[in-house]
């Protein structure tokens, strides 16, 4: 089996996953390095998926490999065993936090994927407060395992089953180009906040105070969408008001993706748990729980799991940190993300069919809107597709999947960037004229 056709079609005859990616993104992949994708026949794509947001290095970074190499002839599994890689990846992520933070919060291995450590903090957030019910935000995306999926709001990955974790109270996020509230953001007085602030502080409104609150800082699935300033500020002094431990949920958002390490840093707030994952292990799968140590109550046992001890995440994540150092990649996030800015706002006024252009650092949205012919997210799978014949790998999100996500890799250069941009922005204005 050597050909893209081949191949997508014993995919499609054995797995599941053939109804994700492979159904708008018709794509084998032979090889990759850096920000391009190689496909079985040899055609190059610049890659603006970046693996679901997991390669910040781009592919095959020769750092990060030889890094992998190395280690590969010292230890590759560790379970939770000390290892001078792991107390390396500790310290080095402690040393990230603001210096305020930095002592009071300790580290959690929870497991390979983002989920393991979205159950983990619920589970903690329980345990610490012994209270049970979960405040999260519609549009939300934490994973698919039982607790994670009940706290993603969007609906593709639980249609077909019943709520999994019971006490899940969804509400409204800042989503400003289509106001949950339905009003304008120039007299709104950010009202989107203020149920929550009602919940945890009026004892009459009939809400049990929750065990935490989780929240995207840039809903990520959910359309490339920051969270208003305001309203993260108000989430956080209601929460520590009530005694309700806030959870951000930097799966996405973290290890440099919005131009900090930590979206939170852009905020103005401390977090009580943050949870780190996809990009932080180099490629290779791993999750961290950062939180503080007044939750630190769970004994010896009370959450395990083999797969937390995977050292050559732990060494690929160590040179992701050396690269970010040596090379100021958190500079190339922000000029690049300038960058795309001003290459795609323009289309907001040029076109009906652009109805905003989004995002923090190299997490970006632009958000489509229907024609009378036809709705939206029919109108981004058009782009997508036209940006794959031109050589583009884009991804699609948000509510029906009306917005085009870009998820480049953090040190892709300033011409592959600019080629990317304009296989888009052609693409957008082809499409949705
Ligand atoms: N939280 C956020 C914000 C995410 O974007 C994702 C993955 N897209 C997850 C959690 C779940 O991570 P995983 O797919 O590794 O379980």
């Amino acid at each position: 089996m050597h050909g893209n056709t081949e191949l997508l079609q014993f995919q499609e005859h054995h797995e599941s996953s053939a109804r994700t990616y492979p159904r708008n993104l018709p794509l084998a992949i032979q090889r990759a390095f850096g920000s391009h994708v190689l496909d079985m026949e040899g055609t190059s794509y610049i890659d603006f998926l970046s693996g679901a947001g997991v390669l910040a290095l781009g592919h095959g970074h020769p750092r990060v490999l030889d890094a992998i190499r190395e280690q590969l002839d010292l230890l590759t599994h560790g379970l939770d065993i000390p290892t001078p890689v792991k107390a390396e990846f500790t310290r080095r992520h402690l040393q990230m936090l603001p210096p305020g933070m930095r002592d009071r919060m300790r580290v959690h291995f929870c497991g390979p994927t983002g989920a393991d450590a979205v159950e983990a903090a619920v589970k903690l957030c329980k345990t610490a407060t012994g209270r049970s019910d979960v405040v999260a935000y519609q549009g939300g995306y934490h994973g698919c395992t039982a607790g994670a999926m009940a706290l993603t709001s969007l609906v593709a990955p639980k249609r077909q089953v019943a709520n999994l974790m019971p006490g899940v109270h969804f509400m409204p996020y800042s989503y400003c180009a289509q106001c949950p509230l339905r009003l304008s953001p120039d007299s709104c007085d950010v009202n989107c906040v203020a149920l929550l602030e009602s919940a945890l502080s009026d004892s009459h409104a009939g809400f049990t105070t929750p065990a935490a609150v989780i929240l995207e800082l840039v809903q990520g699935e959910g359309g490339s969408i920051p969270a208003h300033p305001e309203f993260v500020r108000r989430v956080r002094e209601a929460t520590r008001a009530a005694g309700v431990p806030l959870v951000v949920d930097e799966i996405q958002t973290g290890a440099g993706r919005t131009g900090t390490w930590f979206a939170f840093e852009q905020y103005g707030i401390e977090p009580d748990v943050i949870l780190l994952s996809k990009a932080i292990g180099g490629g290779l799968p791993v999750s961290l729980m950062l939180y503080d140590q007044a939750l630190d109550v769970w004994e010896p046992g009370s959450h395990i799991g083999t797969f937390r001890g995977n050292q050559l995440a732990f060494a690929a994540g160590l040179a992701v940190l050396d690269v970010f150092e040596k090379e100021d990649v958190l500079a190339n996030v922000r000029a690049r993300s300038a960058q795309a800015f001003a290459a795609l706002t323009p289309l907001e006024t040029e076109l009906p069919t652009v109805l905003q252009v989004r995002g923090k650092g190299l997490m970006i949205g632009v958000e489509l809107a229907g024609t009378p012919a036809v709705d939206a997210g029919e109108l981004a799978r058009e782009v997508q597709r036209v940006c794959f014949e031109g050589g583009l790998l884009i991804e699609r999100g948000g509510r029906d999947d009306r917005v085009l996500r870009l998820l480049p890799p953090l040190n892709i250069s300033e011409e592959t960037f600019a080629r990317g941009l304009d296989i888009l922005a052609t693409a957008v204005r082809e499409t949705t004229r």
